[in-house]
């Protein structure tokens, strides 16, 4: 037991048994491995609209120092606590480490139904989690990003806070912030364009032809959206995504530029149309070449995996698939290919490190240089993993989490244990 204990940080744990067992990682190393190094928790008083004070409950978890900064989103979002946050913290690591970013990894958020407050009522809050937060992060200390419910104008008000406090502006104290406030360009599509960038890969070395090819995407937020859209520039057909206000589904494909202008004026799919309506519990077993988890961790139990009926698992969510699920998907490996999380994902931190340098030299690059190198880091790290599951005959989640754990772990032998 840790203060950590929960079904969330169980998973990571689990998983990360898995890893360690591979490695042959001997136990007493295991611990220095895992456990975050450093959590603060806070509590941030508001003032609502109405006058009263409202008191909410956030988190910061570093899971280690060992390689630089740690680096990672925060979340607003009324399923967080410590747990959560902490096994989120230790994905990021994991996932900076096999992209080769000077990271540890780190995760925050605020338990908050964000439906219940206002626009101001969420300004406030977010200027008072960062101001909670100035003595436990910095521009080389710990650099905050967007997770779930978190957005470029909440980075801009993390922003503006930090840099109130320093008497100067301080860009590079959070990512994802936006273009006019020192983001980089290609910072809003970069996750879910990294998403449909390894799922079109994929396709391509199945054989598989994009354009008679179809998509199914759980989640419209950042991710999902920009995922559904560079799929469907790609020439796929998404027949069905889902939101938390439900599900829509076509079997000629659905005009994703489309969906996504609605989204941006209404906040969700809804009312977009009223025939396309379609159960969401029925969204991931649908038949389709590219299922892409974009929304919750945990969706896919190992009923799901049984029943999953596509050619290629995408995961744009952190931690969507459960360990259970993750044997079963371990026996249907030929018939399904699994993008794991931490390389899926991964567009997103990859360009909220190009950003973070970009800001620290004030020398800003052209999109297409972003998107390129994005690219470039993505398809370096998929081969690693490709290669690392052939060689070592293991499912790609163990092979990509093992390329991180590995190069985590030579960095603390080779720096040792102080004093
Ligand atoms: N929240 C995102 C993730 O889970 C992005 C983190 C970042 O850009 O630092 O990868």
């Amino acid at each position: 037991m840790t203060v950590y204990s929960g079904p969330v940080f169980d998973m990571a744990v689990n998983q990360f048994a898995v890893i360690a067992d591979h490695l042959s990682i001997p136990h007493d190393e295991r611990d220095r491995l895992l456990l975050p190094k450093r959590a603060l928790t806070i509590s941030c008083p508001i003032h609502r609209d109405d006058g009263s004070i409202a008191v909410f409950e956030g988190y910061r978890v570093q899971h280690h120092l060992t390689l630089g900064p740690t680096k990672g989103g925060t979340r607003f979002a009324p399923s967080v606590d410590i747990g959560e946050v902490a096994a989120l913290a230790i994905w990021m690591s994991w996932k900076c480490a096999l992209v080769g970013l000077p990271y540890g990894g780190a995760k925050g958020g605020v338990r908050v139904d964000l439906s219940s407050i206002s626009k101001r009522e969420l300004e406030s809050l977010s200027r008072r989690y960062m101001q909670e937060m100035i003595p436990f992060v910095g521009p080389h200390i710990d650099v905050m990003a967007p997770d779930m419910g978190t957005n470029e104008q909440v980075m801009a008000w993390f922003m503006d806070t930090y840099s109130m406090y320093q008497g100067r502006t301080v860009t590079e104290i959070v990512t994802g912030k936006p273009v006019s406030s020192g983001g980089t360009l290609g910072r809003r599509e970069a996750t879910g364009r990294g998403v449909a960038h390894l799922a079109r890969r994929v396709l391509k070395e199945l054989a598989i032809d994009l354009t008679n090819a179809t998509a199914v995407v759980q989640g419209f937020g950042n991710v999902g959206s920009y995922a559904a859209l560079g799929l469907h520039q790609f020439g796929l057909k998404v027949i069905a995504v889902s939101d938390h206000t439900g599900a829509l589904h076509d079997k000629a494909g659905l005009d994703i530029p489309a969906l996504m202008r609605h989204a941006g004026e209404h906040g969700s799919i809804a009312g977009f149309s009223n025939e396309l309506h379609f159960d969401p519990a029925q969204l991931l077993t649908l038949a389709c070449d590219v299922l892409v988890p974009a929304a919750m961790e945990r969706v896919i139990d190992a009923n799901v995996a049984k029943n999953l009926n596509c050619r290629v698992l995408a995961e744009g969510a952190n931690g969507p698939t459960t360990p259970d699920a993750d044997l079963v998907l371990q026996k249907r490996q030929d018939e399904i290919f699994l993008i794991p999380d931490i390389l899926c994902n991964s567009g997103g931190v990859v360009v909220s490190y190009f950003e973070w340098v970009q800001d620290l030299q004030q020398l800003f690059w052209e999109e297409e240089e972003v998107t390129r190198r994005e690219y470039h880091i993505l398809d370096r790290a998929f081969d690693q993993m490709v290669t690392r599951a052939r060689v070592d005959k293991i499912p790609h989640r163990t092979a990509a989490m093992a390329i991180g754990v590995e190069k985590v772990r030579a960095a603390k032998i080779t720096r040792g244990l102080f004093p």
